[in-house]
């Protein structure tokens, strides 16, 4: 599943492809069921209303969520004369699931298979998003409308990067619960945008094990595991992403930090800094892997 990492590599390549650029026509798939999954909120054919004419001003990332704020000049007259009435802060926020891609085609290329949502822009390129396990989701509409209607979180924890996230923050927010440390790195209103991957490799970098409880963590292991996830998620972003399913980058291309994984989907492989056999467990409902000789 795309993680920080990849969100942001992907955002990134979208940018300058995207910004500036206004809907000119789109098309979802036909198949009632798909369209339903995939466009979370509003309707399928309201989402598609309140995206036509419209320009995106921006790509940007928040967690593991796309978010394309559109302009809001154009196409708001139009909006209320369709009955669908709406503010004018209205933003795309696209989540890949486990295997979605957005990215932009020439028209002319054949789409891919499980390509389930196509927009010609005004470049004259085409922004698609293909998913073949269709976890992922679209969504139109202002933040306040989106969380009333549990299109997107309400609480969404600070971006663990970029300086966001200061360490006397990171150590109010860990100590506010009692739960094992990776449950608490995969809860996103926690912290935005860690999964499983940077969660296991964040626990090995600071030498805690990921059943550990957050209370019970010293000033010291706090301080390594506040350093360590910054260091996971930049070195992933610097590697543009870690390809695990079947992630690629915003021009189609897999990424390099799956090359430089230390523990996840490494279980009974030896432990590159001691050789000892990493244990694999469940923790969170997530498969883990550790090493108990490195990780206390
Ligand atoms: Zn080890």
């Amino acid at each position: 599943m795309p993680e920080l990492p990849e969100v942001e590599t992907i955002v990134n390549d979208l940018r300058p492809q995207l910004v500036g650029r206004r809907f000119e026509s789109l098309q979802l798939t036909r198949d009632p069921a798909i369209r339903a999954r995939l466009v979370r909120y509003p309707s399928a054919d309201k989402f598609i209303r309140r995206l036509r004419g419209r320009t995106i001003t921006s790509v940007l990332r928040r967690g593991k969520y796309i978010v394309m704020p559109l302009d809001p000049a154009d196409g708001a007259e139009k909006l209320r004369a369709n009955g669908d009435v709406t503010t004018t802060d209205q933003r795309v926020i696209v989540h890949l699931g486990m295997t979605g891609h957005l990215r932009v085609w020439e028209p002319e290329e054949a789409p891919v298979k499980h390509t389930h949502f196509r927009a010609l822009l005004d470049s004259g390129l085409e922004l698609r998003y293909d998913d073949p396990r269709q976890f992922g989701r679209l969504v139109v509409g202002s933040m306040d409308e989106l969380i009333a209607a549990r299109a997107f979180p309400a609480r969404l924890g600070p971006e663990p990067i970029h300086g966001d996230l200061t360490e006397a923050e990171f150590e109010r927010l860990i100590r506010a619960r009692r739960r094992p440390v990776k449950s608490a790195l995969l809860d996103q209103s926690f912290l935005a945008g860690v999964g499983n991957i940077y969660a296991d490799e964040a626990c090995f970098r600071a030498g805690i094990r990921p059943s550990r409880w957050t209370h019970r963590l010293t000033v010291r292991e706090r301080r390594s595991l506040y350093e360590a996830i910054q260091h996971v998620l930049e070195n992933s972003i610097a590697a543009r992403g870690s390809s695990i399913i079947n992630y690629v980058d915003g021009f189609g291309l897999p990424g390099g930090n799956q090359e430089k994984l230390l523990v996840y989907g490494r279980s009974g492989e030896p432990c590159l800094r001691c050789g000892t056999p990493l244990q694999g467990t469940r923790l969170a409902g997530r498969g883990t892997v550790y090493c108990r000789k490195c990780q206390r």
